[in-house]
């Protein structure tokens, strides 16, 4: 049995999930990626997460797929045998997810499904699918949205999605505080990703807007996000627990 600490993050080809991948193999933690459709994406991460002597592995995984979730937690369980040997793990960090904008009066329900299987259905029966895997003592990291605290007009049924995670996160705590896991929801801001089409990155005038509403004067980057999930998964943030952790530089305040 591996004695090392092991964390799956879902979309870790790119990204947050990228991002928060190398800062948590930074903290000498193991780490399984999931890609959705960038298999060298995510073999690049794996390759540099290597190079600093942390063992890592990418897992094709679709959010969307309810049906297909069996299937991949047998394969990240034979992962976990083959490449750690071990059957356990001890982080799962739920990062994985696309951005549908449209008006409440233009969502169509295969866009409402979508993001519904992706962000709330996917992450509730994969979470509960993992968790006779999940490490007593491990921890749980549902990544939510500044947009289920504030409102941006075409982001309804997503923000929608991201507040039941945060409901979701406070029940995952109660529930599995008699196994001493954590659960925790971190809610980024506006971050400059492909997110959305890359809007807040590439469209000048939204990353302007961006800039304007939050109180430190920018928009966010990758390198804000994946820090602080990489530290809810070290023993210096034990005590944090059923918390929604906002990193926003002050958004909308
Ligand atoms: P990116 O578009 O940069 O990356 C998305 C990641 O999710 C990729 O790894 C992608 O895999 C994967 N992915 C996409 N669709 C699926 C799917 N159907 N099944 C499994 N994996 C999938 O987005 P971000 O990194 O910005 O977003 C990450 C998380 O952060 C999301 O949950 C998002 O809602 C949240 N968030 C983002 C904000 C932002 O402004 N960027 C703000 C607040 C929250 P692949 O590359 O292989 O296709």
């Amino acid at each position: 049995m591996s004695s090392r600490k092991i964390a799956l993050v879902t979309g870790g080809s790119r990204g947050l999930g990228k991002n928060m991948a190398i800062a948590i193999a930074k903290k000498n933690i193991d780490v399984v990626i999931t890609y959705h459709t960038n298999k060298s994406a995510a073999e690049e991460v794996v390759t540099e997460i290597e190079k600093n002597g942390v063992t890592a592995t990418a897992l094709p995984f679709d959010a969307e797929n309810i049906n297909a979730l069996d299937q991949f937690k047998n394969e990240f369980l034979n992962t976990l045998q083959k490449k750690f040997n071990t059957d356990k793990f001890d982080f799962l960090i739920n990062n994985a997810g696309i951005g549908i904008n449209a008006p409440i009066a233009e969502t169509t329900e295969e866009q409402f499904d979508t993001l519904m299987n992706i962000h709330f259905k996917g992450v509730y029966f994969l979470t509960q699918k993992l968790l006779p895997s999940l490490s007593n003592g491990g921890g749980i990291v549902n990544i939510s949205s500044g947009l289920a605290r504030f409102s941006g007009p075409g982001y309804s049924a997503y923000a929608a999605m991201k507040g039941a995670i945060e409901t979701f996160t406070r029940y995952l705590a109660k529930e599995l505080g008699e196994r001493k896991i954590k659960a925790n929801t971190v809610a980024p801001g506006a971050i400059e990703t492909d997110f959305g089409g890359g809007a807040v990155r590439d469209i000048k005038q939204y990353n302007d807007y961006v800039s304007s509403a939050t109180a430190l004067g920018r928009a966010g980057l990758p390198d804000d996000i994946g820090g602080v999930v990489a530290f809810l998964c070290t023993q210096d943030a034990g005590w944090i627990n059923a918390q929604r952790i906002e990193v926003s530089g002050g958004m909308n305040i």
